[in-house]
C-alpha cells in the first residue's frame, strides 16, 4: 500500500534530534514561550527573509491574529471586505469570518488553481481592504500583478501561505533578496500542521512580516493582548506556538528547501512521465515557486480513478470535495454560483507526492496511472 502522506515515515528522519529536544525541555522546565519559541521565530523569520516571525497555535489562528491586528492597527474595520479564492480551504474564510469581515469570493485560473488576477478588480468595492492569495497546493499565486492591483486600489495583500512554505517568487534582478511569502505582502500566515511541508508533531503556526508595529500588536493578541504580564491592551486570544512544537520545528526547518527539492523531482517525474488522454496534469512553469504540497491532477471520472488506483494499493485524497461556498456552515453563500471552482472540485485528485516516497512508489504510481481506461 502506497500511503498517501506516510507522515511517521517523515518524522522518523528526526527521531534522535527529537529525543535531544524533548530531554533538554524536560530537563528544562519552562513550557510556554520560552527560547525554544524565540529561537524557532528568529529562525523562520530568517528563512523567509522578514524581519518579525510570530509563533502562534495554528494556521487559522495566524490569519485572526492578522487580520484582528490590521483592524487594531487602524488600518481596517469590521464589516470591510476581504477578497479570497473560491477554491480555497475553508480556513481562509473562516479566518475572515472570525475577524467580522465579509469574505468576497473569485474564481481562480483554471490552470493555476490560483485566484485569477483578472477577476480581482471588478470584486472591488469602497467596502474592500484587503486582497487574500492563497499558495494554493504550493504554488505562489500571481503576486507581482495581485500587488499591482493592491497598489492601485489602496488595498493591503494578505497571503494564506499554509501549503507554501519555501515557495520563492522568480524574479529576474538578481540584486533583490530572494522572495518569499511574508516578504512578498504585507503579512503571511503560515500552518505547521502535521501534514503540512514543514510539519509539527501537532498543531503549530505562524505569521511573517515586516511591519514592526503589526508584529508588535501580534505578539502581545496572542497572549490575551498582553505584553507585561497581568496588563492587557488589547482583548487578545491564547494561540501561543507551543515551546516543544517549536523545538520540532526548529529541528526540520534546516531540512525543508531539501524536502521541497524531492518534492519538485517526484512532481517533474510525475508531469513527463504520466500519458494518460483522460488526465489533465497540473501547471508548473519550473521555477521554485511551487513546493508541491500537493499534485492535483484533474478527470471527469474523478471517482473511478480514485477506486481504481485505491485497488491497486494507492493511496490518494481529494483537496477538496465541497467548495466553502457549498457548505453547510456558509448559508450565506449559498446563491452563488462559481461555476470554474465547482466543477474543479468535482475533478480534482491527489497524488502522493511526500518526500519519502522511494523512485519504485513512484514507478508504480505513474505505471498504474497510465493503464487506467
Ligand atoms: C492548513 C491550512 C490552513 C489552516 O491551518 P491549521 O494549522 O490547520 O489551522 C489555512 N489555510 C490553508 C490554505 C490551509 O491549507
Amino acid at each position: 500500500m502506497i500511503k498517501f502522506l506516510d507522515l511517521h515515515k517523515i518524522n522518523l528522519q528526526y527521531e534522535e534530534a527529537f529525543q535531544e529536544k524533548f530531554k533538554s525541555f524536560l530537563d528544562k522546565g519552562w513550557y510556554i514561550l520560552g527560547d525554544n519559541v524565540k529561537a524557532f521565530e528568529k529562525e523562520f523569520a530568517a528563512y523567509c527573509g522578514t524581519k518579525h516571525c510570530i509563533g502562534v497555535g495554528n494556521g487559522l489562528d495566524a490569519l485572526v491574529l492578522i487580520f484582528k491586528a490590521v483592524i487594531q492597527h487602524g488600518k481596517m474595520q469590521k464589516g470591510d471586505e476581504v477578497i479570497v479564492p473560491a477554491n480555497t480551504y475553508i480556513a481562509s474564510i473562516l479566518a475572515i469570518l472570525q475577524a467580522d469581515l465579509v469574505p468576497v469570493l473569485v474564481e481562480p485560473n483554471e490552470h493555476t488553481f490560483n485566484i485569477d488576477p483578472n477577476k480581482i478588480q471588478q470584486a472591488i468595492t469602497s467596502k474592500t481592504k484587503v486582497i487574500l492569495p492563497v499558495h494554493l497546493y504550493g504554488q505562489l499565486a500571481d503576486m507581482e500583478t495581485i500587488n499591482a492591483i493592491a497598489k492601485k486600489n489602496n488595498l493591503l495583500v494578505i497571503e494564506d501561505a499554509a501549503q507554501a512554505h519555501g515557495a520563492i517568487l522568480p524574479t529576474s534582478n538578481s540584486d533583490l533578496p530572494t522572495l518569499k511569502p511574508g516578504n512578498l505582502s504585507y503579512a503571511a500566515g503560515f500552518s505547521f500542521y502535521p501534514g503540512k511541508n514543514l510539519g509539527a508533531l501537532g498543531d503549530a503556526g505562524a505569521i511573517t512580516t515586516n511591519d514592526d508595529e503589526l508584529a508588535k500588536i501580534i505578539f502581545s493578541l496572542r497572549n490575551y493582548g498582553s505584553e507585561t504580564k497581568y496588563h492587557n491592551d488589547f482583548i487578545g486570544v491564547n494561540s501561543r506556538l507551543d515551546e516543544i512544537q517549536a523545538s520540532f520545528l526548529s529541528v526540520k526547518l534546516p531540512y525543508l528547501d531539501n524536502e521541497n527539492a524531492i518534492r519538485r523531482a517526484i512532481a517533474k517525474r510525475y508531469l513527463s512521465e504520466i500519458k494518460n488522454d483522460k488526465i489533465t496534469l497540473p501547471f508548473y512553469d519550473g521555477s521554485e515557486n511551487h513546493v508541491f504540497h500537493l499534485f492535483v491532477i484533474r478527470t471527469e471520472k474523478r471517482d473511478d480513478l480514485q477506486k481504481y488506483l485505491s485497488e491497486n494499493g494507492i493511496q490518494t485524497m481529494i483537496h477538496y470535495p465541497i467548495p466553502p461556498h457549498k457548505q453547510k456552515a456558509l448559508p450565506q453563500f449559498h446563491h452563488l454560483s462559481f461555476p470554474i471552482t465547482e466543477k474543479m472540485h468535482d475533478e480534482v485528485l491527489s497524488l502522493p507526492i511526500s518526500p519519502v516516497l522511494t523512485q519504485e512508489e513512484i514507478d508504480f504510481v505513474v505505471k498504474m496511472v497510465n493503464q487506467w481506461t
